[in-house]
């Protein structure tokens, strides 16, 4: 380190070759000195001493008025006044002056090299407390900036999470990137793949006309460059590249704007007069902000498409002919489309209210009710008289859909073919009768040969088979009328054990274990206990036909709230799942049911017909070589 530069200032010379020559150069001291007050002052200025020694009496500028204009420039300049003028309120005016000390003359070198000791010391402090003043100011500089950043990129983070309207989420990242650069101007521009042009997406202090209608080639052009290497751009005046926007610039700082490892536009600032350098901090500054607009960006594209899928599903679901009901798992509703609306004449908004609130009729909320993973079927007649055909289908993750077709148009169809079968089979019925006498009669008329008799033999088992299925085509029709409409408070237990007692033998004779769980104290139920009878004989009899030699069958009545509810199960074949929805119609039978199986697949739809008329349900749970059930409930008599 160099020794410490003092500035004499003093008009006799001999006092400063003294003091120069003399006194402070042997004590080691770098020295300058001049004759009078203004010089000293321009010196001072411009070689910036580290000790100013100024006599009371100069020519031109006065040795106080010299302490003064030094303190001015440089406050922690010490300087000692020397004087002849040994009085007291000279000492005081000189301290207050700001002199660091005074010196009467005449003094002795130890006393001026004493005084110097002490200034330049004093000088030393003050000029360290200056420095670490300023360490400080920066600190805190520093310290405002980071904690602007830090809420810029929280207020930005929280736009991005809280506000879906991406105008509002982009402008705020600009104003956000210009405040904290103290850049003139931002913009963000997003890439337009078809035109691969660049447009302004949001801006700040840009002419409005000007950023609407901005339009920039990706080639030959800056932020064309950030885009196509997925670097940023950092460039001032000084910069080797030129500077190359469309419009004139200083200094402006690009960064890319990247989605999914793909960039898709920039994010910039700039100053078009010379403003402040833009630093390497205020590029990461840029990146982080960079970073907030792509996810906005992302997340708005996400949700226009999530968006725009939901609409079109809406439009779907709404215009649909068909009725749809989305329920939750608590039974409320989330979507009643058009359709569903006009049947049960629902209106306004009704999303979030219970089914039960919504829609009163109850084989709708029961269907709504089932419980279990399977779908569900089920034949709903509408307050205007139409019939539709519900499907229930739970949907995992949301809760369930009802979908219902408006199958009227299939009903009267099916009520005319009833009607004609009904017909027919009524006029069968005498010839087959017929038929069957005179094949009695063959025999008793005169002998017949064995080949003869096989024949009469296979002529009786078709004539009695379709003589059963004229017999079950009339019960149809006849339940189906409602022709048979003898209501009774029956014992369903005591019915079913006389259904089991026709079909015991039946049972044994296939080694078959049949179980039963009737108890005594079973409410009763109010039909037609002939009919109630006929049902539960139907499905023991499928239960027996087709569980094969030595299975299982268990016929159980239990009591459930309202409701009796009945099941008969066996450990037989099954039924494949693509057929389930349609064993209770006519005619139908499953595709596994062999072929020298007799039958006319029509038992279910009686007992569907039976169920039906007694406002009861049916359902049937099966699963392929490990069994069937068949679930009927009834509501109670006294319900
Ligand atoms: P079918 O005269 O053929 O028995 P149903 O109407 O009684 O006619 O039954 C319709 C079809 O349902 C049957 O053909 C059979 O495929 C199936 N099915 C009914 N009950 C059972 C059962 N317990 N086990 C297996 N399949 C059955």
């Amino acid at each position: 380190m160099a020794p410490p530069l003092i500035l004499i200032a003093d008009d006799n010379r001999d006092i400063r070759e003294f003091l120069e020559q003399a006194v402070l150069t042997p004590a080691g001291y770098r020295v300058r000195s001049v004759g009078d007050g203004l010089s000293a002052l321009t010196l001072a200025r411009e070689l910036l001493p580290d000790l100013v020694i100024t006599d009371l009496q100069m020519p031109g500028l006065q040795g106080l008025d010299l302490v003064r204009r030094l303190r001015l420039d440089r406050p922690t300049l010490p300087v000692i006044l020397m004087t002849s003028e040994g009085s007291e309120q000279v000492a005081i005016e000189t301290l207050r002056a700001g002199a660091a000390d005074y010196l009467a003359k005449p003094f002795e070198a130890e006393q001026l090299l004493a005084a110097v000791g002490r200034a330049l010391a004093e000088g030393r402090r003050w000029r360290t407390l200056e420095e670490e003043q300023a360490d400080a100011r920066h600190s805190a500089a520093t310290l405002e900036r980071r904690l602007q950043e830090f809420e810029a990129l929280s207020l930005i983070g929280r736009t991005v999470t809280a506000v879906l309207d991406l105008d509002t989420v982009l402008t705020t990242v600009v104003e956000a990137a210009v405040r904290l650069t103290g850049a003139e101007e931002g913009s963000l521009l997003l890439l337009d793949a078809k035109s691969g042009e660049l447009y302004m997406r949001a801006s700040k202090n840009f002419d409005e006309e000007f950023a609407r209608t901005f339009r920039l080639h990706v080639q030959d052009s800056l932020a064309g460059q950030v885009v196509a290497t997925g670097q940023p751009v950092v460039l001032d005046e000084q910069s080797p590249q030129k500077i190359k926007t469309s419009y004139l610039v200083h200094s402006l700082l690009y960064v890319p704007l990247r989605v999914r490892g793909k960039t898709i536009g920039v994010l910039g600032v700039d100053n078009r007069k010379a403003g402040r350098t833009l630093t390497t901090e205020d590029l990461a500054v840029m990146l982080a902000m960079a970073d907030y607009a792509a996810i906005a960006i992302d997340n708005a594209q996400l949700y226009q498409a999530s968006e725009s899928e939901r609409v079109k599903l809406e439009t779907i679901l709404t215009q649909t002919e068909s009725g749809v009901i989305v329920l939750d798992p608590e039974n409320r509703v989330m979507l009643i489309n058009r359709a569903a609306r006009l049947v049960y004449r629902v209106e306004g908004d009704v999303a979030g209210r219970s089914l039960a609130e919504v829609v009163e009729d109850p084989r709708l909320l029961a269907l709504a009710r089932v419980g279990g993973d399977a779908p569900r079927r089920e034949e709903l007649e509408s307050p205007d008289g139409r019939v539709f055909s519900a499907q229930r289908t739970l949907i995992p993750g949301v809760g369930q859909a009802i979908v219902m077709h408006d199958i009227t148009h299939l009903k009267d169809l099916d009520r005319i073919k009833s009607e004609f079968v009904t017909t027919v089979s009524h006029d069968l019925r005498s010839p087959l009768t017929a038929i069957l006498g005179y094949v009695e009669l063959i025999e008793r008329a005169g002998s017949v040969n064995d080949q003869q008799r096989e024949f009469i033999r296979r002529v009786r088992l078709s004539v009695e088979h379709m003589t059963h299925l004229v017999a079950d085509l009339l019960d149809l029709g006849r339940i189906e009328a409602g022709l048979d409409a003898s209501l009774e408070v029956t014992p369903i237990s005591v019915l079913a054990r006389y259904a089991l007692d026709g079909l015991r033998s039946a049972a044994e004779m296939k080694q078959q274990k049949v179980e039963t769980v009737l108890s005594d104290d079973l409410p009763m139920v109010r039909g037609d206990p002939y009919r109630l009878r006929q049902m539960i004989a139907n499905l023991l009899e499928n239960a027996i036909k087709y569980t094969p030699a030595n299975g299982e069958i268990v016929v159980t009545a239990v009591v459930e709230g309202d409701q009796v509810i009945l099941r008969v199960s066996d450990s037989g074949p099954g039924i494949p799942a693509a057929d389930q929805p349609y064993i209770f119609d006519k005619f139908f039978r499953a595709s596994n049911v062999p072929d020298d199986t007799g039958g006319t697949g029509l038992g279910l739809s009686i007992v569907k017909s039976i169920v039906d008329s007694h406002q009861g349900r049916i359902w049937v749970d099966s699963q392929l070589g490990r069994g069937t059930t068949f679930t009927v409930v009834l509501p109670r008599a006294d319900a």
